[in-house]
């Protein structure tokens, strides 16, 4: 896939790339991810904290739970192998609207 120099624009503004990688112990894919800048704020408030971050993949659906410090370093996961997705329209409006963007 070719992401075009103004949809690279538009995610720079939105998002931070997080500085490691990580392998989910699961299925063994590696990901790099990337955190919306509204969240990186609640960083400033507190630096001793590790943010919880889910990312959800595979079949069957699965997902990480990373835990990202301060300086957007992934510090530790854990695998989460069942997940209920709530069937209405606003969940699936925010679902669409994180889809659509580059991580
Ligand atoms: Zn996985």
């Amino acid at each position: 896939m070719v992401i075009s120099l103004k949809e690279r624009k538009i995610s720079g503004k939105i998002k931070q790339t997080l500085k490691n990688s990580y392998t989910c112990p699961f299925c063994g894919k590696k990901f790099k991810m990337g955190l919306e800048y509204n969240i990186l704020e609640i960083f400033k408030k507190d630096k001793l904290a590790l943010y919880p971050h889910i990312h959800l993949h595979g079949n069957p659906l699965h997902g990480m739970v990373c835990y990202i410090d301060w300086q957007y370093n992934i510090r530790s996961i854990e695998v989460i192998k069942s997940i209920e997705i709530s069937r209405d329209s606003e969940t699936f409006g925010e679902i669409m609207s994180k889809w659509s963007n580059p991580y």
